[in-house]
């Protein structure tokens, strides 16, 4: 382990980072380098033998004896094989500790374990993972020991995506060549490049492992299918910001110096709203960087709880009653010279590009809100958005007081021509300074709300991956530019037709302006009659990826090809039915083999002592009542788990995809919430010493 006690040697310590890249490469090589991250391109195999070299030097220098190409397939995860550098030993014996450049640029993983949704039969398996320059190489510490890491593209044979970097890297292609022609027409004509920044807030859940180990429903699938509420549950907001435990803060640390050294910049540390929730939060990075860095941080939250005897749950609901997990995606524009897209300045409203840059953002999210909607959406994340804790599953745009009021100026009278002004937040006590406080408020509940300088797209889940929705966004919103370009830069009148396509904009796309209460039932009503789309989950999400509209949105910037959008349509049912299927399985398993015989027990010592007191003459009121409640209880359980096991076996014989997802939500789901019912009611009645497994006291309130 590095020297702890100092962050700012450690930090980037097991990154092949550029500074390090300037020490150990030719100087034209490094220049090469610097030049592709600039402007893009591709490095020689004579210039990547030589990048090989220094990496490799690098990474055994440090004790690495292994490499990995580090890809993200459509599982959500992230994959790896490792090959240790040996090759093979010369005539004398000795071995040599190799790595080429071919080694480096591509890999050749066996592309047919992965979810590919139709794009290769299992007979066609190649795949290849290759190098993304853009993304550096890290060491990751593990009990295998230090693997050099290369971040890649996972593409099949015929060049189609088979994971979420391919398409990302597409997107911020996009979003930089229609970037650049919105800034050229404001007559900037010394930006470069513009890239997306991201950072993405992670929330997570710790408990502790012993108990993690004995509850089957949260090693099969993460999340709890049974349990009864605790008595107390967030209901005093007193976890939030509260002080941190010992046992979580020592994770923490833990946490922080490992990220440290990978080079991804933790900052951020704080309890959550739920019970042993807690939250990090890194300094943004360009898109690409940070969602490989959020993978990165899922990993080592991961394997740091291991390390503390806990588990780290990144589920997005691992307890009903209380707040699950989400991702805060922020997002903005940046210029190579440092000028954020985004950032409305001193007064928004005499700040036309910033204006058109907005409205070009709402246009888009207005247009494209089902396809946002769908890159957000996960098996997981169902039991979150829309359940008034996370944002609504309606995609609305929150903008504050004083952008709204600029965008009223503008609609209504084609020009705007004051702000209002943030003001001064008075303490109220002579010792402490007043200080200047923003002009808008927040909005908790707003799925896509923007935060001063950038847009904080909310409805992420914690356990997936930022890339679906970055690539959304970037194309989206590349797409509203394009149009824009596309009339401005034939316009003979510039700033007329800028502030005509403004107001044009605006007026077209307000429906998609909200700042109330996403929560209230009054806004589900008022979202419908403005036709926002409401989609209540995955499955129904899923064929926003192959309407026309999506199919030309994408191919325009040659972001997804048809195939590629069928293919991650089909892959999102495949996973959704067979996720329900784990659970509906290890529920039908606790039911029948843990929890119902625990019960069955207590029944059994119930009648016995009734009957003891029965014959002792003394009063059975109580125990019969008891009795009569857990047996009715128990009988309706059981119809209920013969009811799921029949239609799990149902939905199992279904072929077509499509519709047994379908089923899946619409018969399975239920048929399990049927069965949970009675089962945690039975927990409150069972004498807690039968109780089977760990239960939400015992997880939530003694890490
Ligand atoms: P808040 O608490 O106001 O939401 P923070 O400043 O804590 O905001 O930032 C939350 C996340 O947003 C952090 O990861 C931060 O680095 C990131 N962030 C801040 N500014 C930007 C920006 N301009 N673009 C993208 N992400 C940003
Ligand atoms: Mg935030």
């Amino acid at each position: 382990m590095a020297d702890i006690t100092n962050v700012e040697k450690m930090f980037g310590e097991n990154v092949f980072s550029i500074s390090t890249m300037h020490e150990r490469l030719p100087k034209q090589v490094y220049q090469k380098i610097l030049r592709i991250l600039s402007e893009g391109g591709e490095l020689s195999r004579t210039d990547a033998d030589v990048v090989a070299k220094a990496m490799k030097d690098w990474a055994m220098e440090k004790g690495a004896t292994h490499y990995t190409h580090w890809f993200q397939p459509l599982t959500g995860i992230t994959a790896e094989k490792h090959d240790a550098f040996v090759t093979a030993p010369d005539p004398e014996g000795h071995m040599l500790m190799e790595f080429s450049g071919k080694e480096l640029i591509m890999g050749e993983p066996d592309a047919s374990s992965f979810p590919s949704g139709g794009l290769r039969s299992t007979f066609e398996a190649r795949g290849y993972t290759t190098w993304d320059v853009t993304s550096p190489a890290f060491l990751k510490r593990t009990a295998t020991g230090l693997t050099l890491c290369i971040p890649t593209a996972f593409c099949s044979y015929n060049g189609e995506a088979l994971d979420k970097k391919t398409p990302l890297l597409r997107s911020m292609e996009a979003i930089n060549i229609q970037s650049l022609r919105i800034l050229r027409l404001f007559g900037n004509t010394t930006a470069r490049k513009v890239t997306p920044s991201v950072g993405a807030e992670q929330e997570y859940f710790l408990v502790d492992m012993e108990k993690w180990q004995k509850r089957s429903d949260l090693v099969f699938t993460g999340r709890t299918l049974f349990g009864a509420p605790a008595p107390k549950g967030q209901e005093m907001e007193d976890h939030y910001f509260g002080v941190i435990r010992e046992r979580v803060g020592a994770y923490m640390k833990d946490l922080n110096n490992e990220l440290w050294e990978l080079g991804v910049p933790a900052k951020t540390q704080h309890n959550e709203a739920a019970p042993a929730q807690h939250e990090l939060a890194p300094i943004y990075e360009n898109a690409n960087v940070a969602t490989d860095h959020n993978q990165i941080i899922m990993e080592a939250m991961k394997r740091v709880a291991i390390h503390h005897n806990m588990q780290c749950l990144l589920h997005e609901k691992p307890f009903a009653g209380i707040n699950g997990s989400g991702k805060h995606n922020n997002w903005s524009l940046t210029t190579d010279t440092g000028v954020n897209l985004l950032d409305p300045g001193e007064s928004p409203e005499e700040n036309v590009q910033f204006l058109l840059v907005l409205s070009c953002v709402l246009k888009a999210v207005d247009i494209h809100a089902d396809l946002l909607r769908q890159s957000a959406s996960d098996v997981g994340n169902d039991h979150r958005l829309g359940e008034k804790e996370a944002p609504p599953a309606i995609i609305s745009v929150f903008l504050g007081e004083q952008l709204e009021d600029v965008v009223r100026q503008l609609i209504e009278t084609g020009v705007a021509e004051k702000h209002i002004q943030g003001g001064v937040l008075r303490t109220g006590i002579s010792t402490m300074p007043d200080v200047k406080k923003d002009a808008t408020d927040r909005n908790r509940t707003s799925p896509f709300a923007f935060t001063g300088n950038k847009f904080e797209f909310r409805m992420v889940g914690s356990a997936d991956s930022i890339g679906s929705a970055n690539t959304v966004l970037n194309a989206i919103v590349a797409e509203a530019f394009s149009d824009a370009a596309d009339e401005l830069e034939r316009a003979e009148n510039f700033p007329g037709a800028v502030h005509d396509l403004i107001k044009k904009n605006l007026i077209e796309h307000q429906r998609i302006i909200f700042s109330g209460n996403g929560y209230a039932e009054a806004w589900v009503r008022e979202a419908a009659r403005r036709g926002l789309p409401n989609i209540p989950s995955t499955v129904e999400a899923a064929s926003a990826l192959t309407t026309d509209k999506s199919v030309a949105l994408f191919s325009r910037f040659g972001i997804f090809t048809k195939a590629e959008l069928s293919s991650r349509e089909e892959i999102t049912y495949e996973t959704y039915a067979k996720m329900i299927n784990i659970e509906a399985l290890t529920m039908i398993d606790m039911a029948g083999r843990q929890i119902l015989p625990a019960c069955i027990h207590y029944a059994g010592r119930l009648a016995t002592t009734t009957n003891a007191l029965k014959q002792a003459g003394v009063s059975t009121m109580a125990e019969m009542g008891r009795l009569n409640e857990v047996a009715a209880l128990i009988n309706e359980a059981d119809n209920a788990l013969n009811n799921l096991k029949a239609l799990d076996e149902q939905a199992g014989q279904i072929a077509d995809r499509k519709k047994q997802a379908f089923f899946y939500k619409d018969s399975v789901k239920p048929a399990m919430a049927a069965l949970r019912k009675p089962c945690d009611e039975l927990e409150l009645l069972v004498d807690k010493a039968m109780w089977p497994f760990p239960t939400y006291q015992d997880l939530l309130f003694e890490v």
